[in-house]
């Protein structure tokens, strides 16, 4: 499955028809949420049954407005958000387990279709959305050609609302695979907070740090926001320059690791990196800040992804002793986070701390690899990989480029 997303030109009337569909959308979700909570829903069938009793009741107009199949992948939606809950109290994972909560319609908020609702416009530049809320046509503004596909392969439709506009996501049913030549390396990533990554090359990657650069003016917004009049206009506009700040922030952190990724993934074969767990090192106040900016996850899951696109083993591994053992012979030398380098008393092998880091990785993951006929990869792929490939690399743009260089 690829996501690609496009910007949608809205006119003032389309962006209130948009906000009423998203309205009903998210009143759906919380009325499913609702009807479990009161103990009426035992399968995810029974909260598709409840969308069609929610959009026949007279009480709520608004439901019947909602093209049928959108309400039922609102259903869709609270069901997994409940078996996600389930699984991670029967999983026994760390701190918040989770349990669904009633949202609030914020700025940020989407409503999915299936296959129906909606339609593209002959050259694939135009969607019309035809339900009853008279959304109408939008043009799409993007880079990416729908034309590629078959209209069938286009299993959901989401509106998504950010701070910057209206986007139309289309989720589509295509296996992306590439060739690549094998390259006859191994390379396990170090993830840190001084370096981004250190490699089991010695390669070192400095860290963007991105929040750090636009800290002042994300403060500043934030200061106008707050002195403004509950509810007024000027509230309003301040919270949308805020909401766009937050949204180059991201954007920036997600094209830097995408790219990072790619370029890893096509110089080996096979890649390990530590299976971070992030939240509960978020725990840490000091550090917390630097761990968010270093965005270890997105990369992460990248990584992931791309390993499937090319063919590439993806290892992970628990970072448990990574730092500490000794690359060397193995002797277990500790330290503390603010001792750079690793320097062994048992057989004086003295090296960088994360180098010595990413070597152990390397082993660890080889091992990993070994012992369960490669698969380890794949059991550790988070399954379905939902990642937007808005603003990926495309193969169309890099490969050429440095194909060139090469010869
Ligand atoms: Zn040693």
């Amino acid at each position: 499955m690829i996501v690609y997303e496009a910007k949608a030109e809205a006119t003032e009337e389309q962006f209130i028809k948009v906000n009423e569909a998203l309205r009903t959308a998210l009143f759906v979700r919380n009325s499913c949420l609702r009807y479990w909570i009161d103990g009426h829903a035992k399968t995810g069938y029974d909260l598709n049954k409840y969308t069609k009793f929610l959009s026949d009741n007279p009480e709520f107009p608004w439901v019947s407005k909602l093209n049928s199949t959108a309400r039922q992948a609102m259903a869709e939606r609270t069901w997994a958000a409940i078996t996600r809950f389930f699984d991670n109290c029967k999983n026994k994972v760390p701190l918040k387990k989770g349990f669904p909560r009633f949202r609030q319609l914020q700025t940020r908020a989407s409503v999915e279709y299936k296959q129906s609702g909606w339609s593209l416009s002959e050259c694939r530049n135009y969607i019309t959305f035809t339900d009853k809320f008279g959304i109408g046509t939008m043009k799409l503004m993007g880079t990416r050609d729908l034309n590629y596909y078959q209209v069938k392969q286009i299993k959901r439709v989401r509106i998504v609302r950010r701070s910057d506009g209206i986007y139309v996501q289309f989720c589509i049913d295509h296996e992306r695979k590439e060739q690549l030549e094998p390259t006859g390396k191994s390379l396990a990533l170090d993830l840190g907070l001084n370096h981004f990554y250190t490699d089991s090359d010695g390669k070192k990657v400095e860290n963007p740090r991105f929040l750090r650069k636009s800290e002042k003016a994300l403060k500043k917004a934030q200061r106008r926001l707050s002195r403004c009049t509950k509810a007024s206009n000027n509230r309003a506009k301040a919270r949308n320059r805020l909401g766009r700040k937050h949204l180059k922030l991201q954007r920036q952190r997600k094209d830097w690791c995408v790219k990072k990724a790619l370029s890893v993934i096509k110089s080996a074969d096979l890649v390990v990196f530590e299976k971070l767990q992030v939240r509960n090192m978020l725990k840490n106040h000091k550090l917390a800040k630097s761990i968010s900016d270093a965005s270890w996850s997105i990369f992460t899951q990248w990584l992931e992804y791309f390993g499937k696109v090319y063919g590439r083993v993806v290892v992970a591994v628990s970072p448990a002793y990574t730092s500490i053992d000794c690359s060397n012979c193995g002797h277990q030398v500790y330290k503390t986070l603010s001792t750079r380098t690793h320097s062994c008393p048992n057989c004086s092998y003295t090296a960088c701390r994360d180098f010595n880091a990413s070597r152990n990785i390397l082993t660890k993951g080889l091992e990993l690899f070994k012992n369960t006929d490669g698969q380890s990869g794949i059991q550790y792929a988070s399954g379905e990989i939902d990642l937007c490939l808005e603003k990926a690399t495309s193969k169309s743009k890099s490969t050429p480029r440095k194909r060139k260089v090469q010869e």
